[in-house]
């Protein structure tokens, strides 16, 4: 168990201007940044980052997504980190996540949804060393 999650602002969200108001919701729900860098995802980094939902019949669409426009990946450390920062995006498809979530404010579709946040200690490590190395984990 470690305090710590990796989300992703995604392209959708990007393009709309809204990576600092999201980053204020972080901040305001309590996360530390650990780690934070804006990149624009080749395909290839996209494919390999989801590589798990390589099966899925939406896969290329994601990859195409992911790789749109610049992201900005962080790690953000807080107590029970990785359970409260998916109850703060909310559910996977805006319409089904709850009033207040990020996804709700933020999201236009499943596929499009603004933000990424691990499903597990284990993901969030692996996702959080994908992009960052030790020297830029704080
Ligand atoms: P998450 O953990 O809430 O991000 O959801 P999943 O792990 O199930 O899916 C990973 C990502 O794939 C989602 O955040 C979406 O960006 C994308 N995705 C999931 N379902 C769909 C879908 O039905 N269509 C499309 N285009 N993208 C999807």
């Amino acid at each position: 168990m470690t305090n710590r999650t990796f989300t992703m602002i995604k392209p959708d969200a990007t393009e709309k201007g809204s990576t600092g108001a999201i980053l204020k919701m972080i901040n305001d729900a309590g996360f530390r940044i650990a780690a934070i860098k804006m990149t624009h995802l080749s395909k290839e980094k996209a494919g390999a980052f989801y590589e798990v939902h390589k099966e899925r019949p939406f896969y290329n669409e994601l990859v195409d997504f992911m790789s749109r426009s610049p992201i900005t990946a962080a790690i953000l450390e807080k107590e029970n980190a990785v359970e409260d920062f998916r109850k703060l995006i909310g559910a996977t498809n805006p319409a089904n996540a709850e009033a207040g979530t990020i996804r709700k404010l933020y999201a236009a579709s499943v596929g499009e949804n603004a933000v990424h946040g691990s499903d597990s200690d284990e993901n969030a490590k692996i996702e959080g060393d994908f992009f960052f190395s030790m020297l830029e984990q704080f």
